[in-house]
This record gives structure tokens, C-alpha cells and sequence, in this order.
């Protein structure tokens, strides 16, 4: 079967590798439909994380499912499902408790496309079938109704962008909310969308990128355009979504005192500096740590099969199966291909 595979530093292929196998009971194999291109995947196909070798790409993606293990049940061969993007096995204490992103047993990034950060090759969505070890736990039936090319990008991204203000304007309902965007594409987006369907107040989106800036107001969010010297005011509930020291400083401080700071950024490889003596001292609480795929599905795929979130709304650019190996390293917001 054909695999996208990035084989060295920019350069992205179709690969022949051999096709995936069911090797137990409660697995399934998939085909997958539509796959989003994640705010990391370039980042790794740059080979900024130094390369162990070629490696699938593709991790956030709905699929059908071509066969099923003996011991899966629920699910049926021709079902559409969204598939999350972590490998988790649904039963252990980490999987009970919804931390799914850290299951007790794999290593730590066990995820689809990710093998530079992970070290082990699971496979990646940009194939044509691919291996999910736990059926039962891992995918996410969704309506066959919900054209797939909106749902790319649920099983990360999307699912991010929710779970950086759910929890919290359900704690503080109808409080303002300001998205600081600063180098991540299309999760700060996504979270905008979650805030205003969810009741926010006040929607702010701060960031220096201008494109990303109207799509933002097409949203519904006000558009803040800003080198992150000084916020114009302070929020309860902020998101830090990017790479740079700046943003993360910018964020902290439009931050009301106990507020809270949700910060879905992946500071790799480098310390950055945090005024711990402000966040103590104003109460600011600052959450980070990864989204939970597989226990956070469950609650997105109602909210896009009932067309309160519209993920479709951030895509930016859409390419067909083939053009894949061309299109993955070019600029775009949100990059979905289509399988044919
Ligand atoms: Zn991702
Ligand atoms: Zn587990």
C-alpha cells in the first residue's frame, strides 16, 4: 500500500510499504477518508526534531473501517469513525481517569505520524489503511452525513482548540475570552470557534498575523492585531497558543488576577522563562499539558454532527489524495486532503 513519508528533512513521497495486519481481538483496520495536516507536522518534516529515519505522516483524520477484531463491539466494517490520534488502550487507571494522552501502556507519544518525537513508527492517516490497536477506545463513530473533509481535523487540532476553554467557561460561563495566537495556525482558531459557540462574552484574538486575523473575525472573534508589547486590557479565561517568549509574557499579563491561563503551546526543546512570582502572586492559574484524544472525542463529534462547531470554517486550503506529497509542505492554516 501507498504511505506519505517524509524520508529526509522537506521532502515528503508516496511509499510502498507493506499493508497492516490485525494482530488481535480488539483491533481494527481503517481506511482513512480525509486527513488534516497538524500545527506540528511541519515542524517535523522541517527536521527541527533532529529525523531517526523516514516516517508516515499524518495523525488527525476520519476514516471507514475495513475490518474488526473477533472481541470488538459496537462498531461495524463500512462505519465511518473519527480516529484519535494517541494510542490508548481505554482500560488502564491513566485511560479510566480520561488522561488518554498518557496511557500506562505506552511510552510517552505513542501517537500516530509522530515516530521523530516518539522513536516508534505506529503508522501514519496519510495511508491506506491503517493499524488502531484498541478499536473500542480509539474510534469515535460520527454521522455519515458530515461531509469528511470537515472532520480532518477533529481527532487533534479541533479537539485541542474545545478542550483549551470548555472547562473553563464552564466554570465561568459567559466570561470574555482572548486567544493569544503566536505561531500556531489553526488550534488558536479552533478554540475561537469553541468559545463563541459555547457563550462567551467577548471574544478578542490577539496575534501579528493578519490572515490569521480575519479569519478569526469571520469567526466571530474581534481581531487584535499586535507585536505583544502591552495587552489593552485583562481577561478571565486566555489561551497561549504559540512558540515565541513574547506571546507567552503577553498572555500571562492579559490575564485578570485568579484567572486562568490555558496555554496549548509546545515549548520544545528550550526553557522559557515564567514570572512565577506574578502568577503567584495575582492567583493566575496556568493549565498546560496535552489534549486527550480519545476521552474528548466522545464530546466534540456530537457538538460537529450538531453543527455548533464547524471545523470546515478554518480549513484553508483542500487538495485531493495525490497532490498530498506536493501540498504538505506548502503554507496553509489548515490543510485537509481528500481521499477521492
Ligand atoms: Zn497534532
Ligand atoms: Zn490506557
Amino acid at each position: 500500500m501507498r504511505q506519505l513519508t517524509c524520508t529526509a528533512p522537506s521532502t515528503i513521497e508516496w511509499q510502498d510499504v507493506s499493508e497492516p495486519r490485525l494482530q488481535g481481538d480488539g483491533e481494527a483496520l481503517v481506511r482513512p477518508l480525509s486527513v488534516a495536516r497538524c500545527d506540528i507536522d511541519l515542524f517535523l518534516t522541517s527536521g527541527v526534531f533532529p529525523l531517526r529515519g523516514p516516517f508516515a505522516l499524518g495523525h488527525e483524520g476520519v476514516a471507514e473501517i475495513l475490518a474488526l477484531g473477533d472481541g470488538v463491539r459496537g462498531l461495524e466494517v463500512g462505519q465511518r469513525v473519527v480516529v484519535a490520534f494517541q494510542v490508548s488502550c481505554g482500560a488502564c487507571g491513566s485511560c479510566a481517569a480520561g488522561h488518554t494522552a498518557n496511557c500506562d501502556r505506552y511510552p510517552v507519544l505513542s501517537d500516530y505520524g509522530m515516530q521523530p518525537l516518539s522513536g516508534t513508527e505506529y503508522g501514519g492517516m496519510l495511508s491506506d489503511v491503517l493499524r488502531v490497536p484498541h478499536a473500542q477506545a480509539m474510534l469515535a463513530p460520527v454521522a455519515s452525513t458530515v461531509d469528511p473533509v470537515a472532520l480532518g481535523s477533529v481527532s487533534d487540532n479541533v479537539l485541542d482548540g474545545y478542550r483549551a476553554v470548555a472547562p473553563h467557561l464552564k466554570e465561568q460561563p459567559e466570561a470574555d475570552v482572548l486567544i493569544v495566537c503566536h505561531g500556531l495556525k489553526s488550534v488558536p482558531l479552533y478554540a475561537t470557534q469553541a468559545a463563541v459557540a459555547l457563550g462567551a462574552g467577548h471574544v478578542d484574538y490577539a496575534s501579528d498575523d493578519v490572515e490569521a486575523l480575519a479569519l478569526a473575525e469571520r469567526l466571530g472573534a474581534r481581531p487584535i492585531r499586535t507585536d505583544f508589547e502591552k495587552p489593552e486590557r485583562q481577561y478571565p479565561i486566555v489561551v497561549d497558543a504559540g512558540l515565541t517568549s513574547e506571546g507567552l509574557r503577553y498572555a500571562i499579563r492579559a490575564t485578570v488576577p485568579e484567572g486562568v491561563l490555558q496555554s496549548v503551546s509546545f515549548y520544545a526543546g528550550r526553557d522559557m522563562p515564567m514570572p512565577l512570582g506574578r502568577l503567584y502572586t495575582l492567583g493566575v492559574r496556568f493549565f498546560t499539558g496535552r489534549a486527550h484524544s480519545a476521552a474528548l472525542l466522545p464530546e466534540v463529534v456530537p457538538l460537529i454532527e450538531a453543527g455548533r462547531l464547524r471545523p470546515a470554517e478554518v480549513t484553508t486550503r483542500v487538495v485531493d489524495w495525490e497532490d498530498a506529497p506536493a501540498a504538505y509542505g506548502e503554507p496553509a492554516i489548515k490543510l485537509v486532503v481528500r481521499r477521492a
